[in-house]
């Protein structure tokens, strides 16, 4: 049978390659569609190989043959490939994290031992059937291609907590990007803005909801400045992974607001955006502290909970040793405790 795979740099080659093996606890999928992502483009460029089964991993069809152990009702069911149930073995797992399973990672990046030996991009592939999910009635096919990017969209928006009224910034219009925009609306966001290169997008992402949408490069400063009030955004997600976009978000976005890193492309997989996107990592930042925070210091002093008496040291210093202490501490480093001036 036929099948595109990826071979290296700016190379995918239409080839023969051998039908799908069945194994126990797996099925055959006839595709009917199967969508080029962003991600699918990133590896071509790059000519980073991706694991076998990730080149062509939104796709949509039907079964034509069971494993062992599968019911034969499944065959002629329409499916989409999707990510299995928590295995519930492995340590995330046991540890009551779910939603974190080693098991569903591997199977996300296409680097289990049960993966596809290629992608979506060809006639037929053979799937765990952990992995597949029926299509429920009603579901345009070509729609239904789009399920895997819209599960992305709808995940980065449940972590980002939108909610009714919020401003929103939404940098890169691709795909995931057009779906957060959406989905925003959804999620009742009041106002919607898009950061896009190209015009195209843009102006695709204006019918299909955004408020308005600008050109990276500060193009977007003024309708903040008006739209969030001189504030900023509520929640900025950067769907493009590109250099630099998440710097512009933390600009974008207001002071305690939120910043969503949804879109990773291959190539910065070792940037410190990739590594907090894999392990959906939180970052709060503190600054400082709030009058709420010195009433609950006072209490906790007063009622002798809160013991700092061995952090500072018991001999006070006067007024005219101040600057040769300091001159000592800056040549010196710093006294293990801190010093208290008795003046
Ligand atoms: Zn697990």
């Amino acid at each position: 049978m036929r099948a595109v795979l990826l071979q290296g740099k700016m190379d995918a080659q239409l080839v023969e390659v051998p039908e799908p093996e069945l194994v126990a606890g797996s099925v055959i999928v006839e595709i009917d569609r199967s969508g080029i992502g962003g991600s699918d483009v990133e590896a071509f460029v790059s000519g980073e190989l991706p694991a076998p089964a990730w080149f062509g991993h939104e796709w949509v069809g039907r079964i034509v043959e069971v494993g062992a152990g599968l019911p034969d009702r499944f065959v002629g069911e329409p499916v989409i490939g999707a990510v299995p149930a928590p295995c519930g073995e492995c340590r995330p797992c046991q540890a009551g994290l779910g939603s974190h399973c080693v098991v569903v990672l591997e199977m996300i990046v296409g680097a289990d031992p049960l993966a596809s030996t290629h992608g979506a991009f060809a006639e037929r592939i053979r799937v765990d059937a952990r992995r597949i999910q029926r299509l429920p009635e009603g579901i345009d096919i070509n729609d239904a291609a789009l399920s895997e990017p819209a599960a992305v969209a709808i995940h980065a928006i449940e972590r980002s907590g939108v909610g009714i009224g919020d401003l929103v910034v939404v940098i890169g219009a691709g795909t995931i990007g057009l779906l957060v925009v959406e989905l925003a609306r959804i999620a009742g966001a009041a106002r919607v803005a898009a950061i896009d290169p190209e015009a195209a997008r843009r102006e695709l992402v204006c019918d299909l909801g955004a408020d308005a949408a600008f050109a990276p490069g500060g193009e977007i400063d003024g309708w903040l400045e008006r739209t969030g009030h001189g504030l900023g955004a509520d929640i900025v997600f950067d769907c493009s992974g590109s250099e630099g976009a998440l710097a512009a978000a933390i600009t974008q976005v207001r002071r305690g607001g939120s910043v969503i890193a949804v879109g990773v492309p291959s190539r910065t997989r070792d940037s410190l955006t990739s590594k907090l996107v894999e392990r959906e990592v939180t970052i709060r930042a503190s600054l400082g502290y709030s009058i709420a925070d010195v009433r609950r210091v006072l209490t906790l002093m007063a009622e002798d909970r809160l013991h700092v008496s061995r952090i500072y040291q018991d001999d006070l210093i006067g007024l005219s040793e101040v600057p040769g202490v300091i001159h000592h501490m800056a040549q010196h480093g710093r006294a293990a405790g801190k010093l208290l001036v008795a003046p």
